[in-house]
């Protein structure tokens, strides 16, 4: 395993009471990220630096780009078109049995251009969440119940594989994925986090079909080969909640990193006073792309 600190550059700082999320959009060469607690998305432009942020008024879990223009997002109680010029929303789908006190979070799309999505109690209550699908048709499935607390997804560059974390099991899983119809079978286990490495999060894949995973609690990331769940590259970072990653730029090199800032006391804050900015490092790693929602 080897272990990586280079160009760990807070690209802005201490502005993310949760963020999450991160997405490169290539035409426009901006990375977006959610704040969850914060009730926005941040725009950073690495062109010159700036952070434009978008005030939607509840708390968004999840942002993705759409194909015919836009962005589309997770809110508490369902998914909507935002235009990210305007801020105006537009209410796309809203699940049916969700109970009270959930809320939208982590969210991505599939090789396909379906927005996959999952929910979470907000008082954490175990087995109350479900992972969506939603499709092309702009028709809501419910794919995974029982789940707490849905995060990281990830499909390997042949489309037959989904990766899925449900935070709290501390597991990284692996379905059989069915391109064609969006279904799921096989559900098995990639690895287990130790308490030591805190709790996995968010995560993307890179070119060779390895992993990048946040860990909540365990301030880094690490690549791990879902092949054998070898931790390949571990990337510290100087604050202990890390959400999500993504790759960026134009040579898909950049790795940009969320972190959060919520939870932590006065004490920890001081001591992470990164905790909560948005990271980039060039890890040596081609990445994939963000894909956008076709419906
Ligand atoms: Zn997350």
């Amino acid at each position: 395993m080897n272990t990586k600190e280079i160009e760990l550059v807070p690209v802005h700082e201490g502005r993310a009471l949760l963020g999450e999320g991160p997405i490169w959009v290539a035409a426009s060469g901006l990375i977006y990220t959610v704040d969850i607690e914060g009730k926005k998305v941040d725009v950073y432009d690495p062109a010159t630096g700036e952070t434009r942020i978008i005030s939607v008024g509840f708390r968004v879990g999840a942002v993705v780009p759409r194909e015919q223009g836009g962005l589309v997002i997770a809110g508490e109680d369902g998914l909507y078109a935002l235009d990210p010029e305007t801020g105006s929303l537009e209410a796309m789908a809203k699940p049916t049995n969700e109970p009270n006190g959930n809320r939208f979070n982590d969210g991505k799309c599939d090789p396909k251009g379906r927005f996959w999505v999952g929910t979470m109690s907000m008082t954490e209550n175990p087995k109350q969440g479900t992972l969506y699908r939603l499709d092309l048709d702009g028709q809501l499935h419910s794919i995974v119940s029982g789940v707490t607390i849905s995060n990281g997804l990830a499909w390997n560059a042949a489309g037959d594989t989904f990766y899925y974390i449900d935070t709290p099991t501390n597991e990284i899983m692996a379905y059989d994925y069915d391109a064609e119809t969006g279904e799921l079978s096989h559900a098995r286990l990639v690895t287990r986090f130790s308490s030591e490495e805190g709790s996995p999060d968010g995560m993307t894949i890179d070119a060779e079909d390895k992993l990048w995973v946040a860990h909540w609690g365990g301030w880094r990331v690490s690549r791990i080969d879902p092949a054998t769940g070898e931790r390949m590259t571990v990337i510290p970072l100087p604050a202990q909640n890390v959400t999500s990653c993504v790759f960026a730029g134009e040579d898909l090199m950049d790795l940009y990193i969320t972190t959060a800032r919520t939870g932590l006391s006065e004490d920890q804050l001081a001591e992470q006073p990164h905790a909560g900015g948005l990271f980039r490092i060039r890890p040596g790693v081609r990445g994939t792309s963000t894909i956008a929602y076709r419906g």
